[in-house]
């Protein structure tokens, strides 16, 4: 097998847990006044935390594991997976503190239980595993964000970074995609999400041959954001799909010397 139908084994076999689990999420009906969220978004703070997720702890320490055990099965693509993530009890590994640590963007323990971890992996991992949770969450709470009052570089939801964007159909307006929750918001096209960043002369982009990928480069903070131009597109178009479809443009960013702005904050 190559190494991409490989990748894409994986993703799938990755995806097929992430769907089930979506399925027994449970969450109770949204406690948060529309008073409440609108104060949250003018202060800039998002609507989703860590106390919301932990209804469900025992499936998030479950799936935690089963996501661990398929990166397991994938050592040619990932490397060796530390042995304490296998043969340790998953809530004993994936801590209440270090969940939350995560969902605020803090730095990630290099050892655990006095075993090495790399910190990327480790935040790859918990990424995966509250993947479904957070996408649930954001599908429940997103209408009650009013998309005009936020105006941030990070999600409304669950203050996740965009991983890609699009440019809508109609008046071509940005559109930011979380790459924790999926959620989707309106920013200013030409403004780096990363770090703010206006200036026409610190900020390139490059358009693909068939004008449907855009390549934005910040000169500021050497981040790079790939977007979608739905414009250029006929047929229905899969977002969060994209990601993994211009892995292409991925590289080029990165052989320019730029890397991707959502894992800017992160220590990896
Ligand atoms: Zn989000
Ligand atoms: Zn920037």
């Amino acid at each position: 097998m190559t190494h991409s139908s490989r990748f894409f084994d994986f993703y799938r076999r990755l995806l097929r847990i992430q769907a089930e689990v979506e399925d027994s999420i449970k969450i109770s009906k949204s406690e948060l006044s529309n008073k409440t969220v609108s104060k949250r978004i003018t202060k800039g703070k998002t609507i989703l935390n860590f106390e919301d997720l932990a209804d469900n702890w025992p499936l998030i320490c479950v799936t935690f594991d089963r996501v661990t055990t398929t990166f397991a099965d994938y050592t040619d693509l990932f490397g060796d997976i530390p042995k304490i993530l296998l043969k340790e009890e998953p809530q004993k590994i994936l801590t209440k503190k270090m969940t939350r640590s995560w969902l605020e963007g803090k730095i990630l323990p290099t050892k655990l239980a006095g075993e090495d971890i790399n910190p990327a992996l480790l935040d790859l991992l918990i990424h995966q595993t509250l993947r479904p949770f957070l996408i649930k969450h954001s599908q429940v709470l997103n209408s009650l964000v009013k998309q005009e009052k936020w105006q941030r570089g990070y999600c409304p939801m669950c203050g996740g970074k965009p991983d890609i964007s699009y440019l809508e159909k109609e008046v071509g307006a940005l559109w930011l995609i979380c790459s924790r929750c999926d959620a989707e918001w309106r920013f200013r096209r030409l403004m780096c999400p990363t770090c703010g960043n206006q200036d026409p002369n610190a900020t390139t982009f490059f358009i693909d041959d068939d004008e449907i990928y855009r390549l934005y480069l910040c000169d500021k903070c050497h981040t790079y954001l790939k977007t979608v131009d739905l414009r250029k597109i006929k047929t229905q178009v899969y977002l969060p799909l994209e990601r993994l479809l211009t892995l292409d443009i991925d590289r080029q960013g990165q052989e320019r010397g730029y890397r991707p702005g959502y894992m800017y904050t992160h220590d990896i």
